[in-house]
């Protein structure tokens, strides 16, 4: 299906899922059920009512307020649901309805999740990782990476960010990496085979390194400044599902 329309209405069902997974970041750090109850201001409590709780359209005609306290809605859900919106109208466009499609846009949907609650709060929850582990390895039986690839992703992911976490650990008896870092890349692994897990690890370490270098040199952070690892992964790993492999073919090719 090639066409103007499908693409449109990816992009319709891109926001309503945007729109879900708001509600899983604003739900999952609290520990609370993302499927009840309905949602309801975060101030006022009180329920939204359907015409409040549209993607997009809703923070525009309510003008980023709530109508009862007035108090304001975070500019992350429209941008949520806009970016949501975005990769599945280009997913669409660019896979078309396939197998490989699917595996694409969960891994999207759950590293968009594990971005904004690790910039957030600092943590990466298991009920994301843990189950992305599995989904992960599931696609793999019927498309790209294929399970071998995806099995070594998983163990590699894990393995390298373990290993990193557990030696720094060893030298500066402090935790350099939280715990949630190397189970998110092992479901990095899971979706994109080990190939592309080490292009996520580089990309990741790259943005993160200059992000840093800019914050020391705004004066804004220090060497120790804790900077949110899964936000540069879930960067990464988007850089490296859309470059492919070719980038650590040419990684490679430099040595
Ligand atoms: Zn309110």
């Amino acid at each position: 299906m090639t066409g103007i329309v499908p693409i449109v209405v990816a992009a319709l069902f891109g926001a309503v899922v945007g729109s879900f997974l708001n509600v899983c970041i604003y739900r999952l750090p609290l520990g609370a059920s993302v499927v009840w109850p309905g949602s309801a201001c975060a101030r006022c409590r009180r329920p939204l009512a359907w015409f409040e709780n549209l993607p997009v359209v809703s923070y525009l005609v309510l003008r980023g307020k709530c109508r009862s306290c007035g108090e304001e809605i975070s500019i992350r859900y429209p941008i949520v649901e806009l970016i949501t919106a975005a990769m599945f109208a280009i997913g669409w466009w660019y896979y078309g309805p396939s197998v490989l499609l699917a595996s694409r846009l969960v891994l999207g949907c759950g590293l968009i999740v594990l971005f904004e609650i690790d910039r957030e709060h600092q943590i990466l929850p298991h009920a994301v990782t843990l189950p992305g582990i599995l989904v992960g390895f599931l696609f793999s039986l019927f498309t790209e990476p294929g399970w071998q690839a995806s099995l070594l992703g998983i163990v590699l992911g894990g393995g390298i960010l373990l290993a990193i976490g557990y030696g720094y650990f060893l030298v500066r008896h402090e935790e350099g990496l939280g715990m949630g870092d190397f189970k998110m890349l092992a479901m990095i692994g899971a979706f994109l085979g080990w190939r592309l897990t080490l292009v996520t690890l580089m990309m990741a370490s790259l943005v993160g390194s200059l992000v840093g270098l800019i914050l020391i040199v705004a004066r804004r952070g220090d060497m120790k400044s804790a900077l949110p690892f899964g936000t540069f992964l879930a960067l990464g790993a988007a850089g490296a599902a859309m470059v492919g492999a070719g980038a650590l073919d040419w990684y490679l090719s430099l040595w």
